[in-house]
């Protein structure tokens, strides 16, 4: 099947983890695919594998690199129909042990790299009227976790940000819309893992278990779960979907 046939997506953190099972997923969909980060063997790998048709490299926090990228894709490939603004991270600690730069570097990352990706992408596709956004959130982003409110508060800005974007550009035919993953087999959460372990001396198994003690269904959710989610919201059917929050945590939040 090729939905996305002609299609031109732009992936941050398409080099691994959800943001790489995103590319593959849309590039079986017919779509070319750019992936953007900063690690270069990652991403010329996923060109490698045919999971991705281009690659540029960018830190997502720095606005000029990667609108460049973008411009540069958009160059080879085609204007974007599609973003999904992907790249993230985490950082654990109690509230009253994470400073003031913690929040600020958790804001950079999580909240300004899909804000710099949007503004490159967006009056583009509100011309042609017709486009795409997803913001990878979490379900950091609608309910609270201990120790990672930098993080939390964050990934809330990202639903935020979508809602907003989204009745903005509601009649131009862009959809704005946020997936939110729970607990996903990535290296981000092997990390986390190994930070459980070294805090508390607990085994990686107990880890695993402590992690996923509120999660009805009891396993991690795999990067392709997920990547699914996404297809969906950029495929036509999901034209009248924008400003809501898809949630792949099996039952968690
Ligand atoms: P990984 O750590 O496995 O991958 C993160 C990706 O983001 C990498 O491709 C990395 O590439 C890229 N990235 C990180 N920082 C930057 C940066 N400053 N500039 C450009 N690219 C960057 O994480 P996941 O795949 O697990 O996470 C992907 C998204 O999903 C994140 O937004 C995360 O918050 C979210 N999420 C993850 C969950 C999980 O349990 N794993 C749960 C809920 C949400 P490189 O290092 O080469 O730059």
């Amino acid at each position: 099947m090729a939905a996305l046939a002609g299609r031109h997506a732009l992936v941050t953190g398409g080099g691994r983890g959800i943001g790489r099972a995103i590319a593959a997923a849309l590039t079986a969909s017919g779509a070319a695919v750019t992936v953007i980060g900063r690690g270069e063997a990652a991403l010329k790998d996923a060109v490698a594998t045919g999971e991705a048709a281009a690659y540029g490299i960018a830190d997502v926090t720095d606005e000029r690199a990667l609108s460049a990228q973008i411009e540069r894709a958009a160059l080879s490939h085609g204007p974007l129909d599609i973003l999904v603004a992907n790249a993230g991270g985490a950082e654990s600690a109690p509230f009253l042990e994470t400073a003031p730069a913690q929040f600020r570097n958790m804001f950079e990352l999580n909240v300004m790299g899909v804000v710099h990706a949007t503004r490159a992408v967006l009056a583009g596709m509100m011309v042609r009227r017709s486009g795409r956004v997803v913001a990878i959130a979490s379900t950091a982003g609608i309910r609270g976790y201990a120790y990672v409110s930098a993080y939390c508060a964050a990934k809330h800005a990202v639903v935020g940000l979508v809602r907003s974007l989204a009745i903005e550009t509601a009649k131009t035919g862009v959809t704005v819309n946020a997936v939110c993953p729970g607990y996903t087999d990535t290296e981000m959460m092997q990390e986390s893992v190994a930070r459980i372990v070294a805090k508390t001396g607990r085994s990686p198994a107990e880890a695993v278990t402590a992690i996923l003690k509120d999660s009805p269904l009891d396993r991690f959710i795999q990067p392709r779960e997920v990547a699914a989610a996404v297809l969906y919201l950029c495929s036509p059917a999901a034209a009248a979907v924008t400003g809501t929050t898809l949630v792949v945590a099996g039952g968690e939040a």
